[in-house]
């Protein structure tokens, strides 16, 4: 059976066709810019050449019928007709306390995902949309819903509860929920098959590093804490976002800049984190390694603002758990910025961590980069989103 796997945003959709029995990648790709002038498919069959059509896409539907045109065209597509489809598998971001799992979809399960919608205004409607085009299009294929917050419904309500008044809890759901648990579930469970040992004896801490971030811990396969809270601002310093503050700095910064809630929501999620503090310089660790190279202190400061506050987090999570057997990198810039990784493992001598510094060097590899006589086990495990949620749609629609 082949699953579509979509990752639909508000402007860009991301799709993948798997092979759900040998899990090859049959055909992927994106389209940019949905409802904006200048939108374009990129589609990429597997061992052929990536393919850019630019074509009006004022809608989501639009879209995804031309990504459902390549994949049957007959020059460059990779199946001859739909019904080669067997199911669709959605991300959808945050499925609050609802979903503890992946959802078969029916109109119950989008009235609960559309319940949801407060907790994450930018993200869960962009989902919805994606799914109904989707469902209109393919009337007859059963689709999945795999949540980015279901991973973490295992945290104890000691890890997601705020020290805020219970009523707000009780009233409005105000909590840690935590995203890329597919990431984190992922990645955890596979690192437990490379160690050979059942994941549900390890004390497991993934520290999932891209352009959004954050560390999860797992303890015998269950997520009991994670950075990320009610949104996905909290936590560590990301590319442009702050993550942890002191949260009067939002009224004392009001006050001196005459911001409002929204312009302050602005600066803590598209004005701060590593772009901040580079005074603006990039978002992306390529260039602040590049800048600091040539001396720019200022992207010096950002990486190590960034390391340290993932390396407080693993310290954190040690506690939580009361020990770790394995620290595991991952995303962008943890499987391709050996820098990032061996400044963060240069925090945590006193846990056991030795890294081997050769094999660090390796980048976008399943390995290990600790040393073998090192206590607490380091690996880097690219992560595969999109395979996990075919295979939770799979075992959903068999
Ligand atoms: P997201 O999915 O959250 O947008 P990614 O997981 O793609 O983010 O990670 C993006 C980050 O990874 C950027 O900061 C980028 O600089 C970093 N990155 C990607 N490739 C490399 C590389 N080859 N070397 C160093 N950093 C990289």
């Amino acid at each position: 059976m082949n699953i579509l796997v979509i990752n639909c945003g508000s402007s860009s959709l991301k799709f993948q066709l798997i092979d759900a029995v040998s899990e090859a990648v049959l055909a992927k790709g994106l389209c940019e810019r949905i409802g904006i002038e200048g939108s374009r498919l990129v589609y990429q069959p597997a061992g052929g050449e990536k393919e850019i059509t630019e074509s009006p896409m004022p809608t989501h539907k639009q879209a995804i019928q031309m990504v459902l045109d390549a994949l049957v065209n007959e020059k460059t597509g990779v199946i001859k007709s739909l019904a080669e489809v067997g199911a669709v598998g959605h991300r959808v971001v945050h499925g609050g306390e609802k979903f503890a799992s992946s959802a078969v979809i029916t109109d119950d399960m989008l009235k609960a995902v559309e319940e949801c919608n407060d907790l994450a205004p930018l993200h869960n409607p962009a989902n919805l949309i994606g799914i109904n085009a989707c469902k209109e299009l393919m009337p007859d294929t059963p689709m999945v819903g795999v949540f980015d917050t279901a991973f973490h419904q295992t945290m104890p309500s000691t890890a997601y509860l705020y020290g805020l008044p219970y009523e707000y809890y009780e009233k409005y759901k105000v909590r840690r929920y935590g995203f890329h648990g597919t990431s984190h579930s992922y990645v955890s469970k596979r690192v437990a098959e490379l160690l050979g040992k059942p994941v549900t004896e390890l004390k497991t801490i993934v520290c999932h590093l891209g352009n959004g971030a954050s560390v999860c811990a797992v303890k015998n396969g269950e997520s009991i804490d994670t950075s990320m809270g009610l949104t996905p601002l909290e936590g560590l310093v990301m590319g442009t976002r702050s993550g942890d503050i002191d949260p009067a700095i939002l009224e004392f910064l009001a006050k001196k800049e005459n911001l409002d809630i929204n312009g302050l929501m602005n600066v803590l999620n598209k004005k701060s984190g590593v772009f901040g503090l580079s005074e603006g310089l990039s978002s992306d660790f390529r260039d602040l390694e590049n800048a600091a190279n040539e001396g720019n202190e200022a992207a010096a400061r950002a990486r190590a603002v960034f390391n340290y506050r993932v390396a407080k987090y693993i310290g954190a999570y040690a506690a939580a758990m009361n020990g770790v057997d394995v620290i595991v990198f991952t995303a962008g810039l943890g499987e391709n910025d050996h820098l990032v990784r061996e400044d963060i493992c240069s925090y945590l001598g006193y846990l056991g961590v030795t890294l081997d510094l050769d094999a660090n060097k390796v980048r976008g590899k399943e390995v290990e980069l600790s040393t073998s006589d090192s206590k607490v086990k380091v690996w880097m495990v690219p992560t595969n989103e999109e395979l996990a949620i075919a295979r939770e749609t799979l075992a959903l629609v068999k």
